[in-house]
């Protein structure tokens, strides 16, 4: 039986409906969230990505203001301008979109922003709330992979999960939500001996690699949860081919575009998976959503003691 495809979607859609309602009461109620996304130069993909933010901002009725400096911005630049966002009452979550110029400190600019207002949950502060289970702001791709899982009715208490790949902004903080939601968690990455095997443990899979289709079938258990984080546009015909050869509807695509976007997880995968997130169209549009959520939940931690129904955060 093929796999259950797990539409991340609907879910995000579901999220977005909840934060919309939670944003039009703290506004009503004088709060109302703001988000400040800060875009330097001029990068097309970082372009997109922040259109996007701030368009779903829109819908949801949460203030938003982006800041554009010029790619020659200095580090100091940048320090002050976090520090001019981290001042105002009024933005909840700043986002420093990256990645950001060579000659910038990233590292330093991310360490200057407030972790009451960071969003995208990479300080380290937040960081390690989440390691200590206590409440902060939780990197939104990682907590949009939890909410495929929960609102899928996926069981994750118990089950074996492996996660394959362990940066800072993906694969480690996945591994850190699974183990706090009590699954027995394996972190692999590319000096893990035997991958397929370690990977067959799994009851739940989960692939941050940024390999296009390199979870074939027998990276699998039968019946086993797939979530596929992964994002590569796949150019190469040849690849193309090794991934989707008879698939009109992406050939389609391919033919048209002369790319496609893939995951890090073969479709073979969907004929052994219990349940798969499909890419595009799975992890993906949680990360906006989350973002959107971060933000109200970021409003509330920080400003909700001002009104009595929004006191607590959850
Ligand atoms: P990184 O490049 O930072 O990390 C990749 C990880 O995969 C590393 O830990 C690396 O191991 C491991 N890895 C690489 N090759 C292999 C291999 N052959 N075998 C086993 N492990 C391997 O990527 P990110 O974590 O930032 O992103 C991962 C993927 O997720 C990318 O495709 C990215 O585009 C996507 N992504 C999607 C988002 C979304 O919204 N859907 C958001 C963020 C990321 P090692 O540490 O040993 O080098």
């Amino acid at each position: 039986m093929p796999a259950r495809i797990l539409d991340g979607v609907k879910i995000a859609s579901e999220i977005r409906g909840e934060v919309g309602a939670q944003v039009k009461a703290m506004t009503a109620a004088g709060i109302r969230p703001g988000l400040a996304v800060v875009l330097v130069g001029h990068n097309p993909a970082s372009e997109i990505y922040v259109r996007g933010k701030v368009k779903s901002c829109e819908e949801l009725g949460i203030y938003s203001e982006q800041h554009t400096p010029p790619d020659t911005v200095s580090t100091e630049e940048l320090l002050a301008l976090v520090n001019e966002l981290n001042e105002r009452d009024e933005i909840d979550g700043i986002l420093v979109q990256l990645p950001l110029p060579p000659q910038v400190d990233s590292k330093k600019v991310l360490l200057a922003v407030d972790p009451a207002k960071d969003v995208d949950g990479f300080h380290p502060m937040n960081v390690g709330l989440l390691s200590t289970q206590r409440d902060g702001l939780v990197a939104c791709t990682p907590a949009g992979v939890i909410e495929i899982l929960k609102r899928s009715q996926i069981a994750i208490a118990g089950q074996e999960a492996v996660v394959v790949g362990r940066s800072d902004i993906v694969g480690k903080p996945v591994a850190m939500l699974l183990i706090n939601a009590n699954a027995t968690v394996t972190v692999c990455h590319s000096k893990t001996r035997d991958l397929p095997a370690v990977c067959r443990r799994a009851d739940i899979l989960v692939a941050a690699i940024g390999r296009a289709g390199m979870i074939t079938r027998d990276f699998v258990k039968p019946g086993a949860t797939v979530i596929d984080v992964g994002t590569n546009r796949v150019t190469d015909p040849a690849e193309f081919q090794r991934l989707y050869a008879g698939n009109a509807k992406r050939e389609e695509t391919f033919r048209t575009k002369g790319s496609t976007l893939v995951g890090d997880v073969h479709p073979e995968v969907a004929e052994v998976a219990g349940a798969l997130t499909p890419v595009p169209g799975g992890v993906g549009p949680l990360t906006i959503a989350m973002l959107m959520s971060n933000t109200v939940r970021a409003a509330k931690l920080r400003r909700g003691s001002r009104i009595p129904e929004f006191s607590r955060a959850r």
